[in-house]
């Protein structure tokens, strides 16, 4: 089967990336291989403003019934009483917004399924990849039906089969800590406040997904991982502890996943004509809610190509500059992470010291806080 374009994978990348090439009037075939497993992973996405604009361009955004907007955001330094904290708030620059992946999928795959311009494939196991001249790759399923396009797309996630078979490999760093991912039902409203506290151990955010309820990312460096805090049972006598009882009574609700985490950024965004894109091309550290906001950032860089006046769409080049430009971004974006990650945990008193003393004036300074969410906002390209 031959479209304009091949993308595999139905994740939120892949369903949006789609629908913007259709707005190119692109014919575009997503081939995926267990949409009902894909989406019935529920997880709780921050969303900055570049992405609702783009979420926006796709008429996605509107028929959302999950955002919940992020009034506060603070940012703590080891204790939730520290007088050194930093505090963003609305009123002065829109913070961002907390959405479920599950809603998204959802709205998109409604979307995805009744647009002329697209056509979806369930259940397709990649078999090979085979070079179909020199600049092009076509895909071959198990059942050795053949899918080709002037492009494919890989938005496959983590672990991208296409890759492993043309042998791209990852620049991995591993952060050697465990990511600790579950919601928690407070007794007093958060008011919309998101919190970030760096801890000793590793950074934990706090997302408000409604007014008494928080979705928890708890980083815990490995040396920090002790089996009786960072169990179900432990872990709302530990947030309890933490929080100071700022929230009221603490209950956990569903159950809690833990993982490895390590960020990677793909050697090659692009080979001959293979586009990788989303977490097929990336991953950063948690901390910031960023994964998927980097990668809708792909799409509206994908999407500018069709602008340039370089090379004509079916030229193997056409997405080069989408590959050069993305993999820098997304490199710097890993790094400023690494960084804050890194800074954060340092546990020299001088650099407590410092870090307070610069915590307290940031916090004074509107001028800088605007411009610290404008840049989380721009999803931590330094190019805007
Ligand atoms: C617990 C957790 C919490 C997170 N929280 C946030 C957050 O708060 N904010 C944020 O921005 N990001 C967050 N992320 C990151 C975010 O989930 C990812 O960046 C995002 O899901 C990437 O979307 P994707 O479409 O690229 O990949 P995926 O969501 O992984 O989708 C890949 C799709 O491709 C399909 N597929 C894979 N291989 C093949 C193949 N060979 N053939 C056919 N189909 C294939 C899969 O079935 C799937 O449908 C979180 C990640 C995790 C694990």
């Amino acid at each position: 089967m031959k479209k304009d374009i091949v993308i595999v994978g139905a994740g939120v990348i892949g369903m949006s990336l789609a629908l913007s090439l259709s707005q190119r009037d692109k014919k575009v075939l997503i081939l995926e291989k267990d949409i009902k497993k894909s989406h019935s992973i529920n997880r709780i996405y921050s969303i900055s403003n570049k992405s609702k604009n783009l979420f926006k361009e796709i008429e996605v955004w509107n028929e959302l019934n999950s955002v919940n907007e992020i009034k506060n955001m603070v940012i703590l330094y080891r204790s939730f009483e520290d007088k050194n904290n930093i505090s963003f708030r609305s009123d002065l620059q829109k913070i961002g917004f907390i959405a479920q992946s599950s809603d998204i999928t959802s709205v998109l795959y409604k979307k995805v399924m009744a647009d002329k311009n697209i056509e979806l494939i369930d259940k397709v196991n990649l078999k090979s990849i085979i070079e179909r001249d020199e600049n092009n790759y076509e895909i071959e399923s198990s059942e050795s039906d053949i899918y080709s396009g002037d492009y494919i797309f890989s938005c496959e996630g983590t672990n991208s089969f296409i890759k492993d078979q043309i042998s791209i490999n990852n620049l991995i760093k591993d952060y050697d800590s465990k990511a600790f991912v579950f919601n928690i039902q407070t007794e007093k409203s958060n008011n919309n406040s998101a919190y970030q506290i760096f801890l000793e151990n590793g950074p934990i955010a706090f997302l408000p997904v409604s007014e008494n309820e928080f979705s928890m990312v708890i980083s815990v460096r490995n040396k920090f991982n002790d089996s009786n805090i960072y169990c179900k049972e432990n872990l709302t006598q530990y947030l309890n502890q933490i929080t100071n009882g700022s929230f009221g009574e603490i209950d956990i609700l569903g159950e809690v996943i833990n993982f490895n985490l390590f960020g990677y950024n793909s050697d090659s965004y692009k080979h001959k004509n293979i586009v990788f894109v989303g977490d097929s091309a990336h991953s950063v550290h948690p901390l910031a809610g960023m994964g998927l906001n980097l990668g809708l950032s792909d799409i509206i860089e994908i999407y500018k190509a069709f602008d340039l006046d370089i090379y004509k769409f079916g030229d193997h080049r056409f997405f080069d500059k989408y590959a050069r430009k993305q993999k820098i971004i997304n490199s710097q974006a890993r790094q400023q992470l690494e960084l804050i990650e890194r800074f954060y945990s340092l546990e020299n008193s001088l650099i407590k010291n410092l870090v307070g003393f610069g915590m307290s004036k940031i916090n004074k300074n509107d001028f800088l806080k605007k411009n610290i969410v404008n840049h989380a906002n721009q999803n931590l390209s330094l190019f805007n």
